[in-house]
């Protein structure tokens, strides 16, 4: 893919780049090896001034850099605005905590004859970050304010698509005072990343991404022994039982599977309506998708824009012939839309059935897989029969339903009675192929460090 600006709203491109030579990669891996040596001494004190200065710039920058994106991909501006806020949040939830998690761990001396006994926790090294376009500030930034708190430096390989974003961020954490060359954003194509992963200055490996980018850098890495995180896709079940509030339900549903114009990891992408509310709930439903404002996602009135991609749009609307041809009814949507650039229309597909590819796939687009069902247990058998394991949703309002989804469900996030959403305040990550290993929280933070156990006689 060439490394470009490309505006989903007209598919006019705006600005392309060159990849790096290799001399400048070269130049750029020794400088971020460099920068490790002494940012892993720096203080704590000081990168917690460090992390709170870059939720300053962002905040200052939020205009600016909601607009970049919403060019870059597509969402809407309001959208965007949000995830600006959310980066800042996350920047200052690690320079408010961030110094506990990093406390060392007293352990009995006593049991091991010593007289101090602990475990502290130190930074690994330069960590490469390979990152999606789709929520691009708010991906690469999940990664890089815990590993820049933990004492790590980041090397960004972000998305093809969204070159200008990725060079934002290395700008922000410089203007924030970071010592130079902590965060350093790459312009390379994905061939490059095998070059940059078998570097022995570079330790470890974070992606978000699809299942397939996934595997060549966890194989890679793993060929190399150095430790990854994947944050793969999802295909989220959205659970809705008798008792739920169907109403609440029916809007959130809506949100979640339309939020960032249908391409978000953790959007519900598979309904499981229990029979006894399904007419109720598929019309509900289908009003509230129906009432989406399809348009230009620099309009403050528009709740859904294009797609990012070209091949994304086709995509969609080869899962959606798949299906219909199949026998699935479009109740609503079901088309593209008429207009420049790669929108889609917001979709409720019913009678899906194994057969047909939005079963077992991920359609990365505003379009819902709607399954009638007639027990819960018949719908976490048939959500767990999907590859993918990420988050997961219920609406019930019965205790005995609502604690055997959460013992049942095959997935890193079970939400009941509201959105799945990645919170700077709560770990997020999938099992199965949705990906391994955890963000945010300490737990994210600490993938990226050695545990070191210390025995002092
Ligand atoms: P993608 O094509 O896998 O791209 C993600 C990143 O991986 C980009 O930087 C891309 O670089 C790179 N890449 C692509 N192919 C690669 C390969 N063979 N080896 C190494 N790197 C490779 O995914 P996308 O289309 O941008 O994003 C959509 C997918 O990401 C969906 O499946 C979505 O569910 C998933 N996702 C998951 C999460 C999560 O937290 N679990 C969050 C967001 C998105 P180029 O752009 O240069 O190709």
């Amino acid at each position: 893919m060439a490394i470009a600006t490309t505006n989903p709203t007209t598919g006019e491109v705006l600005k392309t780049y060159e990849p790096l030579p290799d001399d400048a990669l070269e130049e750029k891996i020794a400088r971020a090896a460099a920068a490790f040596r002494s940012y892993r001494l720096t203080s704590v004190e000081d990168r917690v001034g460090w992390l709170r200065a870059a939720a300053d710039v962002l905040d200052a920058d939020t205009d600016a850099v909601a607009e970049l994106m919403t060019t870059e991909m597509g969402k809407t501006l309001a959208s965007a605005k949000a995830e600006v806020a959310k980066c800042a949040t996350a920047l200052r939830y690690y320079a408010d905590h961030g110094p506990a998690m990093l406390e060392p761990q007293q352990l009995d001396a006593d049991a091991v004859g010593a007289r101090q006994a602990y475990v502290t926790y130190q930074p690994l090294g330069v960590v490469l970050a390979v990152m999606p376009w789709n929520f691009p500030l708010w991906q690469a930034m999940r990664f890089a304010a815990p590993a820049l708190m933990a004492g790590n430096v980041g090397l960004l390989k972000h998305a093809s698509n969204v070159p200008q974003t990725a060079l934002y961020m290395e700008e922000l954490f410089r203007r924030a005072g970071f010592p130079a060359d902590v965060f350093q954003t790459l312009l390379i194509g994905s061939a490059t990343i095998e070059r940059v992963l078998r570097d022995d200055r570079v330790v470890a490996a974070t992606l978000t991404g699809s299942a397939p980018a996934g595997q060549s850098v966890a194989a890679i890495a793993g060929d190399a022994l150095k430790p990854t995180v994947l944050e793969l896709g999802g295909s989220d079940p959205f659970i809705v039982m008798p008792s739920a509030d169907l109403a609440a339900a029916a809007a959130v549903a809506v949100t979640s599977r339309n939020q960032n114009n249908g391409q978000s990891c953790i959007a519900a992408k598979r309904f499981f309506v229990h029979a006894d509310v399904a007419e109720e709930f598929t019309r509900l439903f289908a009003e509230k998708i129906g009432e989406l404002t399809v348009g230009d996602p620099m309009d403050p009135d528009t709740q859904v824009g294009p797609l990012a991609t070209e091949s994304g749009l086709q995509d969609v609307v080869e899962y959606v012939e798949d299906a219909v041809g199949k026998g699935a009814t479009a109740v609503v949507g079901g088309h593209r839309v008429d207009r420049p650039g790669w929108f889609y229309e917001p979709t409720l597909l019913t009678g899906v059935t194994s057969e047909m590819a939005v079963h077992a796939e991920e359609v990365f687009g505003p379009v819902a897989a709607l399954y009638t069902v007639q027990s819960l247990d018949e719908a976490i058998e048939i959500a767990n029969s999907h590859p993918y394991g990420l988050g997961s949703n219920l609406w019930s309002e019965d205790e005995a339903e609502r604690a055997q989804f959460v013992r049942d469900i095959e997935a890193g996030m079970a939400f009941v009675n509201g959105m799945t959403t990645s919170y700077p305040q709560l770990p997020f990550g999938g099992v199965k192929q949705s990906g391994y290993g955890r963000e945010l929280t300490e737990l994210g933070m600490r993938e990226f460090m050695n545990a070191k156990t210390v025995w002092v006689g």
